[in-house]
């Protein structure tokens, strides 16, 4: 089993640590669930606390907070521009750790954690400098311990696909995008394929979904998926797929009933209102020899 190591002493932050809240506001459900899986395979987590900081080392990955001006901002060395699993996995151990401690983070004040029966408290001097260790996921409710956990409200996403014909004179270009409380966010292949792969393994084992989705748009991911597992590594990295106008009008054969399935690039209008002006099969030509 893998182990946390941990410095001893609660950092003199804790009481400025971010909330679950915080921490949901800045990482999807999805990334969340990806990190806890990926933290899995890990070999080593360390975490160490500075006077302005927490610093974690996850195998060869090293997210840093750092508490600056009031705020918390994080980095990290894997090159991720935005928040990464690593940042994300650095708040997840260090709550554990702290639950394990008995140490009281800001948002653990309504949770009314039961304090462990270890008599540590914060303040102790370490007289012992050795780091400790926590078992992984010991504290995890999923191994029938007792903690409480406050129900998190799920989030809502639905999915937009749009076809840009205009952008590339060989095919159809297609972008994802995640819409959550009416913004747009655009989607790596790899994150559409991950989402089929959840949906199917919710599916299969009968487990809660992470967050809720229109049946409508579960069904067309799922539908994506195959298509997905078939892409290179340059393609999962990218946020167009480029479809042949053959393999594009295959797809509209499967979708073109569904009302707002796809929706053309320049108007935003669902593919089946927009009048295309000529029967399918010649427009197949007609792109083949554009
Ligand atoms: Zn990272």
């Amino acid at each position: 089993m893998v182990e946390i190591e941990y410095d001893k002493e609660a950092p003199v932050w804790l009481g400025q640590w971010l909330t679950d809240e915080e921490i949901n506001e800045r990482y999807t459900s999805i990334l969340q669930a990806n990190a806890k899986s990926y933290s899995m395979r890990l070999k080593r987590m360390v975490l160490t606390f500075s006077k302005f900081s927490l610093r974690a080392t996850l195998d060869q990955f090293h997210p840093v907070w750092q508490l600056k001006d009031g705020e918390w901002c994080c980095r990290c060395d894997c090159g991720s521009p935005r928040g990464c699993v690593h940042t994300y996995l650095a708040t997840f151990l260090f709550k554990l750790v702290c639950q394990k401690e008995g140490w009281q983070l800001p948002s653990a004040a309504q949770l009314s954690v039961p304090q462990s029966n270890s008599t540590q408290t914060p303040a102790k001097p370490a007289s012992d400098a050795r780091p400790q260790q926590l078992s992984f996921f010991e504290n995890e409710p999923a191994t029938g311990t007792s903690t409480p956990v406050r129900p998190v409200p799920k989030k809502r996403y639905s999915l937009v696909c749009e076809a840009d014909f205009t952008s590339n004179r060989y095919g159809v270009i297609l972008r994802f995008f995640r819409v959550e409380d009416g913004y747009r966010y655009p989607m790596l292949m790899s994150a559409v394929r991950l989402l089929g792969a959840e949906f199917e393994r919710v599916e299969a084992q009968k487990m809660e979904p992470t967050a809720i989705w229109p049946e409508k748009d579960k069904e067309f991911i799922k539908w994506l998926y195959p298509k997905m597992m078939e892409l290179n590594f340059t393609q999962l990295g990218n946020r167009e797929l480029f479809l042949t106008p053959k393999d594009f009008w295959r797809w509209m054969d499967r979708w073109s009933q569904e009302p707002g399935r796809i929706v053309e690039h320049n108007s935003q209008k669902g593919m089946e209102t927009l009048d295309i002006g000529v029967p399918k099969g010649l427009a197949v030509r007609l792109f083949d020899h554009g």
